[in-house]
């Protein structure tokens, strides 16, 4: 392809984007294709010569479009949204172009003063006092790694890198049952391993982990010659929206000098309201705190940033080349690879820079103030309705309801009877110990009618009383 091919087509897809978002009301939001359908209709085996695009395109739009799941639907109500507001896919498609590695300042100065910028635009979004500096990881997952890495190398006086796990004296990580498996998944990948993760019992009506269950927990593993590492709390959990006390749960952690970090992957976009900050009073304790801008904000996928008190930790646990450690950031020079697990990273900032610009902060509160109200009012309008319970109360905009009377079984039929008809997406989760069906209001271009219509459609779903 030569670049006034690339040209031609740029502008027919950009145009087939805009239609594409136009009609998506008018699609089935979940794929309704069979397993393996999709593998079966592509060759076996790879092409030995060209094909032009018009065959490449055409075969698009026939074998790859019928098999998605469309998450930028406005009626995607499952997990949460990944949105992609039409500012950040824009930065998206010029950042493809540049096709920049932003490993280094030197690689990418403006990739990396960006981030710098961007990161601090976030921080005071959110709220968060200047002590804190931010980094764009690509996921939450790879944040919190970063963050128990932290607590493993700190609690090992900064050995383990070096000298290994074995033969050290167990490291204890301390959480609720209530947060993602991305936390299973770090400590793995740590070699903490999972046995080592003390799940801390929850209490009140946002399940925070006990406070003075976790001062115990940590005591008793301290007098077992246990080396209590880190506490991770959350603030919005996967299945239900948890928030843990932060006030009093980093207190403990302070007072046994641990290393804290807050996963607010979903629920810290919300944040950017002032109103909603009482989730997570006492966040200004932590060490470490991640969310996705890529979530709830906007910013097209991916974009996780992570805030951290003191740098120099994460640094010290990930840098190569630790002679960086005496200077970064001090003549102005950050190397972003040295706080993350990846070396390569890819120009991320830019969409947070075009899509801050393009709403304002006050146009982005806007849409997660709505979708907060007519999910609530979705809530009440179920609990109204004689048939249904709500399980967990809303936290912003996720609740978890049940059909009264029905087990667990006829719930997840339920779920995929509503999934098939594809008016709407929705998931179910497991809470104490059975099966609620899952609702959260997030996707970018939703409106007050799209959540009435999930109403409506559930309503329909749910039977005569
Ligand atoms: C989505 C989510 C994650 C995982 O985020 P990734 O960026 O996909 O790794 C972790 N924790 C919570 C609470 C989440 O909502």
């Amino acid at each position: 392809m030569n670049w006034s091919e690339f040209a031609r087509w740029g502008a027919r897809i950009s145009d087939w984007a805009a239609n594409y978002h136009g009609g998506l009301r008018d699609k089935p939001v979940r794929a309704q294709t069979a397993p393996g359908s999709i593998a079966a209709a592509l060759p076996a085996t790879p092409p030995e010569s060209g094909t032009d695009m018009e065959a490449i395109f055409s075969d698009f739009e026939t074998l790859v479009m019928p098999g998605m799941t469309h998450w930028q639907h406005p009626r995607f109500f499952a997990y949460f949204p990944a949105n992609a507001a039409p500012p950040s896919m824009l930065a998206e498609f010029l950042v493809t172009t540049l096709a920049a590695q932003c490993m280094l300042w030197q690689t990418s100065p403006a990739a990396t003063e960006v981030e710098t910028v961007m990161a601090d635009w976030l921080r005071q979004a959110l709220g968060l006092p200047d002590s804190f500096q931010g980094v764009i990881q690509d996921s939450a997952s790879s944040a919190t790694l970063a963050a128990v890495l932290v607590m493993r190398e700190r609690a090992l006086n900064w050995t383990g890198n070096t000298a290994g796990l074995s033969g050290q004296k167990l490291l204890r990580i301390y959480c609720s049952g209530e947060v993602h498996t991305s936390i299973d998944r770090a400590i793995w990948i740590s070699g903490i391993g999972s046995d080592n993760l003390v799940r801390i019992p929850t209490k009140g009506p946002l399940r925070s982990m006990d406070p003075e269950a976790l001062a115990a927990a940590i005591e008793a593993d301290k007098a077992a010659g246990h080396v209590p590492a880190g506490v991770i709390a959350c603030t919005g959990g996967t299945s239900t929206g948890a928030c843990d006390d932060l006030k009093k749960v980093l207190a403990v952690a302070r007072a046994h000098g641990l290393y804290s970090h807050v996963d607010a992957a979903w629920a810290g976009s919300a944040m950017i309201c002032p109103e909603f900050r009482t989730l997570w009073d006492g966040v200004e304790d932590a060490d470490s705190i991640v969310f996705n801008p890529h979530k709830w904000l906007g910013a097209q996928f991916d974009c996780s940033l992570q805030f951290l008190k003191d740098p120099d930790s994460l640094v010290r646990t990930l840098a190569i080349r630790p002679e960086f450690l005496k200077t970064h950031g001090a003549d102005g020079i950050i190397n972003y690879s040295e706080w993350s697990v990846p070396l390569g990273r890819r120009f991320r900032a830019l969409k947070i820079w075009f899509l801050i610009r393009s709403y304002g902060l006050e146009g982005l509160r806007q849409r997660i103030r709505n979708h907060v109200a007519w999910s609530c009012a979705l809530a009440e309008r179920l609990r109204e309705d004689g048939r249904f319970e709500i399980v967990t109360e809303p936290v912003l905009s996720l609740f978890t309801f049940r059909r009264k009377g029905w087990d667990d079984d006829a719930h997840i039929a339920f779920v995929n009877a509503i999934n098939d008809d594809g008016r709407i997406y929705l998931t179910q989760t497991h809470t104490g110990g059975r099966i609620a069906v899952r609702f959260q209001a997030g996707q970018f271009d939703a409106t007050r009618e799209d959540v009435e219509t999930a109403g409506a459609v559930i309503s329909e779903f749910a039977g005569a009383s």
